[in-house]
């Protein structure tokens, strides 16, 4: 007899974006003609870069001729790409990364949900809350949990995301083997100091623990204080493994490219006290069980490196930088406390009230749409997450409906 994986029913029923959908349709259905605008989506809304879609229109037509085809790949990534990433995203910033270091996949969605599978099941592990959801699910899907009650699954250690620490993680209080970190954070938009990150840094080199870095949305840093790379703190080689993507950076969303980044000296140990390269394992993973990014895709994301490549997608985060800023003002100025949205495209904020309350507020009363920060995670609660990534039209327009209904707003 067939049976199922036990792990997936385990899942908490909601998934955040399916609830959203669910209250959207409801509200279409009972109020219909109704302009809904949408703040709550994570994902891009501008077109590739010119530089970008000329090197992926070049590559394309090099596959359709047999003396410039390219069949399979190789397995980590052509160093054409792996090349310009070691060079501007990290040497020139001073992070000692080099380009075998580097592994090219399809997203860091799957990045960061498939490296567990080179761990120990039996770990100590710690999730910030909020989280993006993907870490949390993943694990529960590995059987790395014990079931959801009261908001939490059993077996996870939460690091609390709060307005008190800024939400920025404290410390771990018991012992953590690998923890997950998101800097600038989805959902909060928070960003972490060197300071800070240099304490997790001390903490896991200790501990022994692995940190897990998602900077996915690096591109979006401004503040020249901020690090952009775990790897800019010495002492992260042999306890990070840092995720990065295209999506956000440079619109790659629907075209898939991101990489993954773990150094020569990160190691973990076996039962009997035997260190081993993750590099190696990573590698060995991926080489059985992924097939490589498309040869056009992975020449589109190298034109991102090129001077020109490097000045539109620049111009890309600064648009969404620029919607980040209105929808900060226009909300500061009604009185709602704001964080993130300076060096991130989201912006999170409190609300005074349950999320979903807020949410369907706000939905009712100024056909805003907005994500309920419950949803990420039990420190959630009382905030909604507000996206940046839409067209400047509807950020002002949705900011004006909000300012209209504020009063409705309880603020
Ligand atoms: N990490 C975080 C924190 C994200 O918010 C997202 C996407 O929303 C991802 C990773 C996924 O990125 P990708 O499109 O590369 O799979």
């Amino acid at each position: 007899m067939i049976r199922i994986n036990e792990n997936y029913p385990k899942l908490s029923s909601s998934y955040l974006f399916s609830e959203v959908s669910r209250r959207v349709a409801a509200f279409q259905a009972s109020h219909p003609g109704a302009q809904l605008i949408r703040m709550g989506i994570g994902d891009v809304t501008l077109p590739l870069p010119p530089s970008v879609v000329s090197a992926f229109r070049d590559a394309v037509q090099e596959l359709a001729a047999e003396d410039t085809f390219h069949g399979y790949g190789p397995d980590l990534g052509y160093d054409f790409l792996r090349g310009p990433i070691a060079e501007i995203d990290y040497r020139a910033r001073g992070a000692d990364i080099d380009p075998g270091e580097i592994v090219i996949s399809d997203g860091s969605k799957c990045d960061t949900a498939n490296i567990q599978e080179i761990f120990a099941h039996d770990l100590h592990i710690a999730i910030p809350d909020p989280v993006y959801p993907v870490y949390v699910d993943t694990n529960v899907m590995a059987g790395r949990t014990g079931s959801f009650r009261d908001g939490r699954y059993g077996g996870l250690i939460y690091l609390d995301s709060t307005e008190e620490n800024g939400f920025v993680p404290d410390l771990p209080k018991s012992r953590v083997d690998l923890v997950y970190l998101c800097f600038p954070n989805n959902p909060t938009g928070a960003t972490i100091t060197r300071e800070q990150l240099a304490a997790w840094v001390d903490y896991a080199r200790k501990s022994k623990a692995l940190i897990l870095y998602d900077a996915a949305y690096v591109a979006f840093i401004r503040d020249p204080s901020l690090p952009r790379s775990i790897f800019e703190i010495p002492g992260a080689r042999e306890c990070a493994i840092e995720f990065r993507s295209f999506s956000k950076t440079a619109g790659f969303t629907g075209t898939r490219c991101a990489f993954t980044v773990v150094p020569r000296d990160c190691k973990a140990w076996d039962s009997a006290g035997g260190a081993h390269s993750l590099l190696d394992l990573w590698s060995r993973r991926q080489a059985t069980k992924f097939n490589g990014v498309s040869y056009p895709v992975q020449r589109a994301a190298a034109a991102v490196y090129t001077p020109e490549g490097q000045e539109e997608t620049k111009a890309l985060s600064d648009y969404y930088l620029g919607n980040a800023k209105i929808i900060r003002e226009k909300l500061g100025g009604l009185g709602f406390a704001c964080t993130g949205g300076e060096n991130s495209p989201y912006i999170w904020v409190k609300t005074d009230m349950e999320s979903w309350k807020f949410f369907d507020l706000l939905l009712e009363k100024a056909g805003v749409v907005v994500t309920p920060g419950a949803g990420f995670g039990m420190c959630g609660e009382g905030y909604v997450r507000v996206s940046a990534f839409n067209k400047k039209e509807n950020v002002q327009k949705a900011m004006q409906k909000i300012a209209g209904a504020a009063k409705d707003l309880a603020v």
